[in-house]
């Protein structure tokens, strides 16, 4: 559910005519609902009630807008970072460090030390390299690092290729069958307080059964673990839980994802941890754009729009489905392409649809573009910065600037051997 609603014949987002944020910030510009992020990080957490003992981080870089975090570090959120400058808005937002849970393959020497004199809760480490070099830092700066062993667990997660995290041939996290062996190595090291396994198989999981499937291959690690005599006191079971992108489509519900994981780790005797993303952010946020013009095509006609692939990656990177809608709609429909300015054929956004009809300078939306939306956005074609909108009841503001050409261009130089 979310707070983008058609009020006499207008989208708003929550009570603000989203045409009357078009005008005065310009298109395209994403807009996030207050409410609507409030209502899906308390809707997560509540299901996962049940569970005796949790902890969930969110995954910042679904959205790493910093009004975003702020929200979610009121309501109790902390963040699974995969880099140091996610951890760097997380701390801005006033997340607690202990709440901080560092994951990713190539962790640097300067990023851990900064993660280790920040005090983070939890370091994910994705190889025995990485553990013995973290090891040794933390001994230096006189630390010792609190960290989760993270687990390949050869699982098909069933999404997009590109998003997929848990099989073998991938290069997340440790082989299964090598995870204890490493969990005994890393234990021995005096600058690391090895306390669990971690796991993230992909994203956007439309079923449980390849997460069901993975809880328990790691619950029968962490019984072999420890078996040779080592505590396990948490245990990270990742995020991935996906969303509808398409009117219709059905997505496993918080409850059922709670409560398929009390099943499974009735016996555990552990903290659960977890890592949501776009579970909590998808539906927070739409895109709003302008159609620069419709072009007449071979098939159907092209509706060409200002926001582009720099703007919204996902249909190029993983053919993802966006719905589309019109912010006045006038009743009609029409069948169309709809694509942005970027002179790449990837810069399209939905191909023979059926959509609003729209024509030039109308106002349209990308729908569910709340996660792995502006996070991802770029400059390409020198093309500006898209800025961020957050909304509340009837106030809104501008929480990331567009950022112009001309400033990209004066970070530019021209080397004195060309002159
Ligand atoms: C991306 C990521 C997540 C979040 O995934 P969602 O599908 O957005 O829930 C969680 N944990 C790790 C380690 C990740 O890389």
């Amino acid at each position: 559910m979310d707070h983008f609603e058609y009020r006499n014949g207008v989208l708003h987002a929550e009570d603000v005519p989203l045409p009357r944020i078009a005008d005065a910030v310009g298109t395209p510009v994403y807009v996030y609902s207050r409410a609507t992020l409030t209502r899906h990080a308390r809707v997560f957490r509540d299901a996962l009630s049940i569970l005796p003992a949790t902890k969930i981080a969110f995954a910042v870089k679904s959205n790493p807008n910093l009004a975003v975090l702020k929200v979610l570090a009121a309501e109790g959120y902390g963040a699974d970072v995969v880099s140091g400058g996610e951890m760097e808005r997380a701390l801005a937002a006033g997340m607690p460090a202990e709440g901080i849970v560092f994951s990713g393959v190539g962790k640097t020497e300067a990023e851990m030390i900064r993660a280790l004199e920040a005090g983070i809760g939890q370091f994910n480490l994705e190889s025995a390299e990485e553990g013995l070099e973290l090891a040794e830092l933390a001994q230096r700066l006189g630390k010792t690092a609190t960290c989760a062993l993270r687990v390949n667990p050869d699982v098909d997660a069933g999404t997009h290729g590109k998003i997929s995290t848990g099989k073998a041939e991938n290069k997340f996290g440790v082989p299964f069958d090598r995870a204890a062996d490493i969990f005994a190595r890393l234990s021995a090291e005096p600058g690391l307080a090895m306390r669990g396994l971690a796991l993230h198989i992909g994203s956007q999981l439309s079923s449980l059964a390849p997460l069901e499937a993975a809880f328990t291959k790691i619950g029968g690690l962490m019984r072999e673990i420890r078996a040779a005599g080592h505590a396990i006191t948490h245990m990270d079971l990742g995020g991935g839980v996906g969303v509808p992108y398409k009117a219709g489509d059905v997505f496993p519900q918080p409850e059922e994802y709670a409560a398929m994981i009390a099943r499974v780790t009735a016996d555990w005797g552990v903290t659960l941890m977890f890592e949501p993303g776009r579970v909590i952010t998808g539906n927070t946020g739409v895109l709003v754009t302008r159609v620069v013009r419709v072009k007449e095509g071979v098939g159907h006609p092209w509706v060409v729009v200002d926001a582009a692939m720099n703007d919204l990656a996902r249909p190029a990177l993983y053919d993802a489905w966006h719905d589309f809608a019109a912010v006045t709609p006038n009743g009609q429909t029409i069948t169309a392409n709809i694509v942005g300015p970027i002179c790449e054929s990837s810069d399209t956004f939905a191909m023979a649809r059926d959509i609003d009809e729209v024509a030039r300078g109308d106002l349209a939306v990308f729908r569910t573009a709340g996660a792995y939306g502006a996070t991802m956005a770029n400059t390409y074609n020198s093309r500006p910065m898209v800025p961020e909108v957050m909304v509340d009841g009837e106030r809104w503001a501008v929480v990331a600037d567009r950022i112009v050409p001309a400033t990209i261009l004066s970070a530019e130089r021209v080397p004195d051997f060309l002159v």
